[in-house]
């Protein structure tokens, strides 16, 4: 949509305005944001509540933008999802947490743990993305069961067979995959139980209030019941506090990740929290 200065104050008000200003300053500065070393990636440690210990982080994307300054993923996301120019910055974060993570091992400050990374949906049904992730694998030595991939339940109700199938080709890999959000979309879990999973994330909107609120508790109860009886492994996201994670452990998540534990923290604070040998 192309207006003129003087169609813009006919149709637009000043607020509307704005907004569009920004949607297309967002869509400009993503074209260019990886050039211009613009993006980092951030990792969230998360820890096993059997033995508190790290056993894998969360890489989350970070922009910081020259005018406008560190801009959300929640908001930028959606913007390259629209673009498409998630593609090629998919591709970047998952060559960097590869990469990362490759060093890393090779330092020895890392053994078993995994890398977890986001896929958008554009991404999963990106036809070549298993060759990909074998290329990054071959090249950062980066072994196959230290990689698990987020995805979001949107991704598997687009193309059901479709879906299915990279996820097997990625299973046999050895790549795990984690249903990212859980409880926020349409599925349930009987859907669930057609999809070759390896673990669920219990979104953090469901956290919230527990313990206390009734109606949350009920539902995760419910989720981590239903997640056992399908194999899956559970962890929960946005754990603020001790009570929550103990709450957590007695109900039977056998992970957490929230600020509780760690905030995301960049390359070098997240090395030094590793070997600092950060337990819960
Ligand atoms: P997400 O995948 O659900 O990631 C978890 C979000 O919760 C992160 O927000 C994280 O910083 C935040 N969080 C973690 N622990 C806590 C806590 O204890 N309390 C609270 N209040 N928040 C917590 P972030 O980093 O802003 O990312 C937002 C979303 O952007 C992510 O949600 C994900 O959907 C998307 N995203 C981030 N990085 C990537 C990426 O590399 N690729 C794709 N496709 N999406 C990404
Ligand atoms: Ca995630
Ligand atoms: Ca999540
Ligand atoms: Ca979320």
């Amino acid at each position: 949509l192309r207006l003129s200065q003087d169609q813009k104050t006919i149709f637009y008000h000043p607020a509307m305005g704005e907004a569009y200003e920004r949607q297309r300053m967002l869509e400009k500065g993503l074209e260019t944001a990886l050039e211009r070393d613009e993006l980092h990636l951030y990792f969230q440690p998360q820890v096993s509540l059997s033995t508190g210990l790290i056993v894998g982080a969360e890489a989350l994307l970070r922009w910081q933008h020259p005018g406008l300054g560190n801009v959300s993923p929640d908001e930028f996301i959606p913007v390259a999802e629209a673009t498409g120019i998630i593609i090629p910055i998919g591709d970047w974060v998952l060559r960097q947490a590869c990469e990362f993570w490759g060093e890393l091992k090779q330092q020895g400050i890392i053994d078993q743990a995994v890398v977890a990374v986001n896929l958008s949906a554009g991404q999963f049904r990106h036809t070549g993305l298993v060759n990909m992730i074998r290329d990054i694998v071959s090249v950062t030595g980066m072994p196959y069961d230290q990689l698990e991939l987020e995805i979001t339940e949107s991704h598997l109700m687009h193309d059901l067979d479709a879906s299915v199938e990279i996820m097997k080709r990625l299973q046999q890999l050895g790549v795990a995959l984690a249903i990212d959000d859980f409880g926020t979309g349409y599925s349930s879990l009987s859907t669930l139980n057609g999809f070759p999973l390896d673990k669920l994330k219990i979104d953090r909107s469901f956290v919230v209030g527990i313990p206390g609120n009734r109606s949350n508790e009920t539902l995760v109860e419910a989720i981590i019941q239903m997640a056992h009886a399908l194999n899956l492994k559970i962890i929960t996201e946005g754990v603020e506090t001790k009570v929550q994670v103990e709450w957590l452990k007695k109900h039977g998540s056998n992970e957490i990740q929230g600020y509780y534990f760690s905030k995301p923290l960049p390359r070098d604070e997240f090395v030094a929290f590793i070997q600092q040998g950060q337990t819960l």
